[in-house]
């Protein structure tokens, strides 16, 4: 899971200030990488390892000139993981293309295979990568065929290319030099990509990103949710284009609502704010309807459960207080290479506040449990707090499949619930009851949000996947490099 964004600004202007804001404000989305590319008679670009803080200093700002560009964060899914690994990847001949995604190719193996003659290299081992070549091949001939020149059509034939031979889930934004900037998203649209525009003294304005909060903190309007199979195409003089292009069967993914996008976004018109709160509802009224045993007060896990566990405490008519303080200097835990470090990192995130436990029955809350390691180390952090009781609530039903499209969960073994009742996972975890929200109530609590959205993609919860490219042997191949990542912190 990655995060992007993409700015084409009035002539004169330097878009690298907004894609730094952008940037800063998908920081969750990915710590690993940071990168920006901006155009002005030439490519001006700087990635590199590290947070978005670290990446650019001002001296790189200062070069990042131009009224166009992309930015991205990377949190690492496929590939070796080295620098130049990190997004932006862009050509320079025939035409100068400069791109950023989310989301993960699953063919990348077979494209790579089959696009190059043997002895030709990629320059890393980013699916990105194979996905602008497929891009610029189909725009490069059109632009050989046309003797020299390109207008829209070309780049829509191109995204139309892209659809029919890259699989898997991708939004993405590009600009082509001096011709314009592109966003599309992959035909079963699983990864959000939004669009906004605003106006000053200076002109137009046009950007797009994976998470409105960037727009929102650059001053954009939403003004669009790409849809599935959908590419949207701002000319140079600043016309703008909204074409659907591929085939379209929308299954948007849950988990971006259930844990990984901020709360004050949208994603396809949905408040991820307000389908979190929607989940506590349901999970509430789940407690009560499954005879749980009534807690004296819930506390959520922070961050992501906050607004879900708040709802829930209400719902129950039960005291809501923050228990477990975390230090907000701490990345994510999860990201950490192998079980040690997880569990010391952990320790450093999270401090109960004994007063909220002592003697109490207490409800945690959390999103999501993957390996149940987190889970299990907070539930004894609660316990050696004072508590009587321990119950846990979970946000989303349990993970029980890996993710092919980007999100960096565990193998299939890994997860806790494999093979394992809710009954074996309570006690795996030490609580004395655990509830998990149901499947169904899960979606109809995002749905509710845009009634135009028919299904999401639930396959971590079930195994079964919208994008007819996945098979055992693809899943085993993204698992087995995965699973060769984390055993070498080295590479992590
Ligand atoms: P675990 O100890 O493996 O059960 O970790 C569960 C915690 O990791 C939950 O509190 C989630 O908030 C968080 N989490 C879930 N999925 C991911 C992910 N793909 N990347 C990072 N963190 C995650």
């Amino acid at each position: 899971m990655c995060g992007f964004i993409g700015i084409f600004g009035p002539d004169g202007v330097d878009v690298a200030p907004e894609i730094y804001e952008g940037l800063l404000a998908v920081q969750h989305r990915g710590q690993d990488a940071a990168g920006m590319i901006t155009y002005t008679d030439r490519f001006n670009l700087r990635k590199s390892h590290g947070l978005v803080s670290e990446v650019f200093t001002e001296e790189h700002m200062v070069q990042l000139r131009g009224h166009v560009g992309v930015g991205h964060v990377r949190y690492p899914t496929v590939g070796e993981n080295r620098s130049e690994d990190a997004q932006p990847f862009h050509h320079t001949f025939p035409i100068g293309t400069a791109m950023v995604h989310n989301g993960n190719v699953t063919n990348f193996a077979e494209l790579h295979d089959s696009m190059f003659a043997k002895g030709t290299r990629l320059n890393s081992t980013c699916d990105l990568e194979v996905l602008l070549y497929v891009f610029q091949q189909a725009l490069a001939e059109r632009y050989q065929a046309k003797g020299g020149s390109l207008d829209e059509e070309d780049v829509f034939h191109a995204v139309g290319c892209v659809y029919e031979k890259v699989k898997g889930a991708y939004s993405v934004c590009a600009f082509i030099a001096d011709l314009g900037m592109v966003a599309f998203r992959d035909p079963y649209g699983i990864k959000p990509i939004c669009f906004g525009e605003k106006t000053d003294e200076r002109g137009r304005w046009f950007a797009c990103a994976s998470e409105s909060v960037v727009l929102d903190v650059n001053g954009y309007r939403r003004t669009l949710d790409i849809g599935p199979g959908e590419a949207v195409f701002i000319s140079h003089d600043r016309t703008l284009t909204h074409r659907k292009v591929g085939p379209q069967r929308h299954t948007p993914c849950i988990f971006e609502y259930v844990y990984f996008s901020r709360p004050d976004s949208f994603l396809d018109d949905v408040s991820v704010y307000k389908t979190r709160r929607r989940f506590g509802k349901a999970l509430g009224k789940q407690w009560k309807a499954g005879g749980a045993p009534t807690p004296d007060v819930v506390i959520p896990i922070p961050d992501s459960s906050r607004d879900a566990a708040m709802a829930m405490a209400s719902e129950l008519k039960i005291r809501y207080r923050e228990g477990l303080v975390k230090n907000r200097y701490i990345g994510r835990t999860f990201i950490m290479p192998n079980h040690q470090s997880r569990s010391t990192s952990i320790r450093r995130k999270l401090n109960a506040l004994p007063l909220e436990f002592k003697g109490k029955d207490v409800l945690l809350v959390d999103d999501s449990i993957v390996r149940g390691n987190t889970s299990r180390r907070i539930v004894q952090m609660a316990r050696d707090a004072g508590a009587r009781r321990v119950y846990f609530a979970v946000t989303s039903p349990p993970l029980v499949a890996p993710c092919p499209y980007g999100v960096d969960m565990a193998s299939k073994t890994e997860f806790v619930a494999d093979g394992r009742t809710v009954d074996e996972i309570a006690s795996f975890l030490g609580v004395d009851h655990l509830v998990y929200l149901d499947r169904e109530a899960m979606n109809i609590a995002a749905a509710k949000g845009n009634p135009r959205l028919e299904s999401f993609c639930n396959a971590c919860f079930t195994g079964e996947y919208p994008t007819p490219d996945v098979t055992l042997e693809r899943l085993k191949a993204i698992e087995d490099e995965r699973g060769a990542r984390r055993s070498n912190p080295a590479v992590c």
